[in-house]
This record gives C-alpha cells, sequence and structure tokens, in this order.
C-alpha cells in the first residue's frame, strides 16, 4: 500500500532536514506519494499569505503531514503559521515522547516522558491588542471543552500505551479562573480513570525544578498551550537537546508530524543540523499510518546509529553532516536485524 503525505519543507534547517527524512522514510520499504507543498515567509510575495489554502488542503485531503520548522518574526510581521495550521486544522493534541536515546551524553539515562500539549487555546489564541502606547493586553482563552478534550486525549494515550500515570500542568494558584478551569477539566476527566491510570497535578514552576532533578517521578504530563510549549523545550534538554525531540499534532481529521525545534536560521543551509527530530517525528508518523514493523525498524537504525557515535552531528559530540547522518541510517536499515538494543 502506497500513503500519499503532504510534506511541508519548511525554511532555515527545514529544507535539508525534510529531504534527509524522506530519503530515510523511503528506505523503509514502505510506499510513499509525497505531495510537497510549501508555507512560510517564501511564499509570501506569490500567495500574499504564508500558509496558502491549498497547503491546508493537501493536509485535508491527505490526512498526514510531515512538516519542518517554518520562522515566525519576533515581535512584528505575520502571525505563526505554525499555530495557524493547529488551529485550522483542528489538531488539538501536541504530542512529544521524550525518551533517553543510549550513547547521547546527558544527566539521566533513563527519561520516559511523554508531553501533551493542548495545541488551540490559551495564549496562543493570538488576541492582543495595545492599551494605550505604553501597555499591552493579550488575552488567555482557556475553556472547558478543549481542556477536557486534551485531558481526555492525555488519559487514553495512556491506557493505550500501558502509561502509568498523567500528571496535570497549571499555575491555578495565580490564574484561579483560567488555570483553575484547566485543572478542574483534568480532575473531571480524572476520575472515571480511577484505579487504572493515576492521576496527580504539579504547579508550573515547581513542574520544572522536578523534571530537571527527578525526572524518573513523571510519566504523561498534560499541560495548556503556553505551558507545555516551554515544558517541551526544557524535557528534550533532558535526553540530548532539540536536535532529537520529534512531535505530532493529532486532530480528528488529520496529523501533522513535526519536531519540536524550529528553522535554527544560523546552522540553516549548512549541513550541519540533527535530522534525528524529523526522523523520529516520522516515526510517529509510521506507527500513526499503521506501519509499526517499519516504524521499530527505523527507530532501531536511528539508535543504532547513535549508539555507534561515529556517524553523528555536532549537537551529539559528532562531526558529520545532516545528509551523512541520514546515509548512515540508511546504510544501517539496510543490514540491521529488526531489534535492536534499547
Ligand atoms: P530553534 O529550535 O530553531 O533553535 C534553537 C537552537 O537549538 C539552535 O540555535 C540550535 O543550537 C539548536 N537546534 C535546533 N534544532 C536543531 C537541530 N535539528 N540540530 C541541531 N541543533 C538544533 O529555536 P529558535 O532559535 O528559538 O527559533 C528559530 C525560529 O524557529 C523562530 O522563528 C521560531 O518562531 C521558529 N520555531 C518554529 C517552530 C515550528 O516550526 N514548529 C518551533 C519552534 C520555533
Amino acid at each position: 500500500m502506497t500513503h500519499r503525505v503532504t510534506l511541508i519543507p519548511g525554511d532555515g534547517i527545514g529544507p535539508e532536514l525534510a529531504d534527509a527524512t524522506r530519503r530515510v522514510l523511503d528506505a523503509t520499504g514502505v510506499g510513499f506519494e509525497w505531495e510537497v507543498v510549501h508555507a512560510g515567509e517564501a511564499v509570501m510575495a506569490e500567495y500574499g499569505t504564508p500558509l496558502p489554502d491549498h497547503v491546508l488542503e493537501s493536509i485535508r485531503r491527505n490526512r498526514v503531514a510531515l512538516k519542518g520548522p517554518i520562522t515566525t518574526p519576533v515581535g512584528e510581521g505575520f502571525r505563526s503559521v505554525n499555530v495557524t495550521l493547529r488551529q485550522a486544522l483542528g489538531l488539538y493534541a501536541n504530542v512529544r515522547p521524550v525518551r533517553t536515546i543510549p550513547g547521547i551524553e546527558s544527566r539521566y539515562d533513563d527519561v520516559d516522558l511523554v508531553i501533551v500539549r493542548e495545541n488551540t487555546e490559551d495564549l496562543y489564541a493570538g488576541i492582543e491588542h495595545m492599551v494605550g502606547r505604553d501597555a499591552a493586553e493579550s488575552i488567555k482563552i482557556i475553556t472547558r471543552e478543549a481542556s477536557e478534550r486534551i485531558a481526555r486525549y492525555a488519559f487514553e494515550y495512556a491506557l493505550a500505551n500501558g502509561r502509568r500515570k498523567v500528571t496535570a500542568v497549571h499555575k491555578a494558584n495565580i490564574m484561579k479562573l483560567s488555570d483553575g478551569l484547566f485543572l478542574e477539566s483534568c480532575r473531571t476527566v480524572a476520575a472515571p480513570y480511577e484505579g487504572r491510570v493515576e492521576f496527580e497535578d504539579r504547579i508550573v514552576d515547581n513542574m520544572c525544578m522536578q523534571l530537571v532533578q527527578k525526572p524518573d517521578l513523571y510519566d504523561v504530563l498534560v499541560l495548556p498551550n503556553l505551558y507545555g510549549d516551554i515544558v517541551s523545550d526544557l524535557a528534550a534538554g533532558l535526553v540530548g537537546g532539540l536536535g532529537v525531540a520529534p512531535g505530532a499534532n493529532i486532530g480528528l481529521e488529520s496529523a501533522v508530524f513535526e519536531p519540536v525545534h524550529g528553522s535554527a536560521p544560523k546552522y540553516a543551509g549548512q549541513d550541519r543540523a540533527n535530522p534525528t527530530a524529523l526522523i523520529l517525528s516520522g516515526v510517529l508518523m509510521l506507527r500513526h499510518l499503521g506501519e509499526p514493523a517499519a516504524a521499530e525498524r527505523l527507530e532501531g537504525a536511528i539508535r543504532a546509529v547513535i549508539a555507534e557515535g561515529r556517524t553523528v552531528t555536532y549537537d551529539l559530540g559528532g562531526t558529520v553532516g545532516t545528509r551523512a547522518f541520514a546515509d548512515a541510517i540508511v546504510a544501517r536499515l539496510g543490514t540491521t536485524p529488526a531489534v535492536l538494543p534499547a
């Protein structure tokens, strides 16, 4: 069976990572028909928008997309394409597994967390205005519907993946109404799972310290949008950094797979960036497409190449570039047995 998938290379380091990832995914032997479409600043002149309708239509039609990072101007300019795309397609759950990869030097050798981030509201609703010349307001939207939906996703994910606990992360001591509603919604959803999946909550500042000191105490974390964004990068730092942190944006109709990291403009076009995060996003996509054997094989090959440590990028202490790293994974796919050491 051939899977038709929308491929958005993105900008900055995106295109070179997308090339590497496409090559590696094709080398799994799974049939892909890639529909390549572009978004971001580069298409503004042609379409008058960084996210043309045909990009959304392609994802709606194919129901699955693999996406590289897209630059968002800071403090001015167009709204984030990444955020708009998630909202437009109703991709309400941002799922970011964070797992130790042997061979990558980091503080802990047994991190295994899953971040489940609400993806459609909170301060990312984009409702901001100036109040006079010298004050600005951003409105934080939290609804019971979206909060219960993401909490339910976290519990169902926990059940389906044999996870033991869900921790809700909030700041309900200060934002008693908005974060209070998020926490209340998580508690409501947690009740019927009692006895099957444990539930607890943590205030976000304490959560950050706990993750740095004792990540092994945690399992699945469910967070509103902004805390989810920040804690994702913290968690990526526990297992080797942004170069190895994959993600999935899941909705009822479609799913977009993309790394946690951004477009890292200073490395663009240099064949230096680590393709692992986008390739691992491809592994999540293979599972979503019902190709678990290929997903296992590919993840095994990535882990084997990293464990060897000879053909890895600068961020993992190596000296090779994006392309050579991907070549090593392709070579490994051809020669390694299905199951490799965890
Ligand atoms: P970034 O994630 O792009 O990069 C931060 C640093 O992390 C880099 O300088 C680099 O040292 C390291 N890094 C990131 N990806 C790497 C990789 N694959 N290999 C090796 N090292 C890597 O974050 P930023 O600099 O804050 O953001 C740059 C741009 O990306 C901004 O415009 C931001 O809005 C955008 N962004 C996009 C997305 C997305 O497309 N989903 C996500 C985050 C940021």
